[in-house]
């Protein structure tokens, strides 16, 4: 079935807290990039820098991707990306900065509950100290030489009681469990100095849409790169041409929505068939009388039959939660068929076992992400299992000298992040901008 075809995922209805005012394509661009997600925008926008003629075309009927802001109840809330991770090298914390963005530092202190109390604070550092035990212990194991093997093979037996806790937020975090997850690839991400944005994620990357000649509604079909440069085909039949693409597309809809004549060499095909589906899926509670104080913290729920995955809570001071769902999780809800509404029992039944049923009276859960099964991302991002660390570095290589592919899949410092996915699209668009002024693009 081809992504057009397809249902539209629960949160597709949601409208975007930020709808730019985007410009017209050029007649005869230079570069087509496709998808307006973070790396669309940044390619957009380097190319634009560079004096290059870009058209975009996006196959949804908004900007942003897998990050995008919608209004609940008068809140901005991010449906898909929230945090701007790895503060230090994430090029939209810079950019942000420089244009004035209300960006703030996230809080460093969490909640951790055990069972009905609140833990103690011996508890809490051993927890902390797990985590720490644990991440040293994956950095020592990917830097030693040796053959790739599951990240889980490198947790330390020593973890004790909260072992589990550790194997299961960094199973959350990259998007499977760590018996699925590359050791190389795995320690690459960088998670430290994270920060938040006033308005929400998408809201910021709508800012940055303002303006680009981006084209809605309009998926692409096939890239014809045979003789001189690429043609790219719509589903509705449009046809375009230019010298070079940046396709930023999800590898995950590259799979099976976008063909290619010729098709793609093999090494790159392998490449991008071998990464697995990362699947992360929030969970929005609007739970004012909630037992959690201060703002944007995570809480650890545990010492119980069921315990959430990642819970961030009072987002940005308000009663918005986040109670996330892991790749486990979701294939709970996936095998009873369930939907959205399995997903809201899940998460009273989990909360109930914590706070008693009387303490959740005014809990509602206004929206469900189903990132898995939206068309347009068939997943929340890319995941490298064992054996497959060397994908991101294949895809860097343009194909024939005019197809570049872009977006979070390819970075290695910031994998599966809206940093890294515009950090992505830049390089590509500088190096096509580079090719295009020497005057060697195909
Ligand atoms: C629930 C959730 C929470 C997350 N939390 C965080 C977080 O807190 N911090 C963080 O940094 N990251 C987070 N992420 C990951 C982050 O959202 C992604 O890594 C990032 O948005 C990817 O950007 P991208 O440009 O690579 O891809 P996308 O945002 O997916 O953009 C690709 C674009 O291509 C379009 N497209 C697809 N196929 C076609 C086609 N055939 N033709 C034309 N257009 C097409 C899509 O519609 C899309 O707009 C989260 C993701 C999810 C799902």
């Amino acid at each position: 079935m081809s992504p057009a075809s397809r249902k539209p995922a629960a949160h597709a209805r949601f409208a975007p807290s930020l709808v730019p005012r985007l410009a017209p394509l050029p007649a005869a661009p230079e570069v087509i990039v496709v998808g307006a997600g973070a790396a669309g925008i940044a390619a957009a926008r380097t190319l634009l820098g560079r004096g290059v003629s870009v058209a975009v075309l996006e196959a949804r009927g908004r900007v942003g991707g897998r990050t995008v802001t919608t209004m609940l109840r008068g809140h901005p809330i991010d449906l898909g990306a929230h945090w701007l991770h790895a503060g230090p090298i994430n090029p939209l914390v810079h950019l942000g900065r420089a244009r004035g963005e209300p960006l703030r530092r996230a809080a460093q202190e969490g909640h951790v509950w055990v069972g009905r109390r609140p833990g103690r604070a011996a508890e809490a550092a051993a927890s902390a100290r797990a985590f720490d035990l644990a991440d040293r212990a994956m950095t020592r194991g990917a830097a030693t030489e040796g053959p790739d093997r599951a990240a889980a093979r490198a947790l330390p037996r020593s973890l004790g009681p909260w072992g589990a806790r550790v194997a299961r937020v960094h199973g959350l975090v990259s998007g499977r469990p760590l018996e699925e997850v590359s050791l190389h690839d795995f320690p690459s991400m960088e998670y430290g100095d994270n920060v938040f944005i006033a308005g929400g994620y998408g809201g910021y990357l709508a800012r940055l849409a303002q303006g680009l000649p981006i084209a809605l509604s309009s998926p692409v079909a096939r890239i014809d790169w045979t003789g001189v440069g690429v043609r790219v085909e719509t589903a509705d039949g449009r046809r375009l041409s230019a010298r070079a693409v940046i396709v930023t597309a999800p590898v995950m809809v590259l799979r099976t929505g976008l063909g290619f004549t010729p098709a793609l060499p093999e090494p790159v095909r392998r490449a991008i068939d071998g990464f697995s589906t990362g699947i992360y899926e929030h969970a929005v509670l609007h739970w004012p009388s909630s037992p959690f104080r201060g703002r944007d913290r995570l809480a650890s729920l545990v010492g119980g039959r069921l315990s959430p995955p990642g819970l961030l809570t009072r987002i940005d001071g308000t009663p918005f939660h986040y109670f996330e769902l892991d790749s486990g999780s979701a294939a709970l809800i996936d095998a009873a068929g369930t939907g959205a509404d399995g997903v809201r029992r899940r998460v009273r039944a989990t909360l109930a076992a914590h706070f008693g049923p009387t303490r959740l009276r005014d809990l509602s859960i206004p929206a469900v992400s189903e990132w898995r099964h939206d068309p347009w991302s068939q997943g929340s991002w890319a995941v490298v299992p064992p054996g497959h660390a060397p994908a991101r570095q294949v895809l860097h290589a343009p194909v024939g000298g005019k197809i570049w592919f872009a977006g979070e899949a390819l970075s290695r410092l910031q994998w599966g992040t809206t940093g890294g996915a515009y950090a992505e699209g830049a390089r590509a668009a500088e190096a096509v901008a580079g090719r295009i002024r020497m005057g060697t693009a195909a």
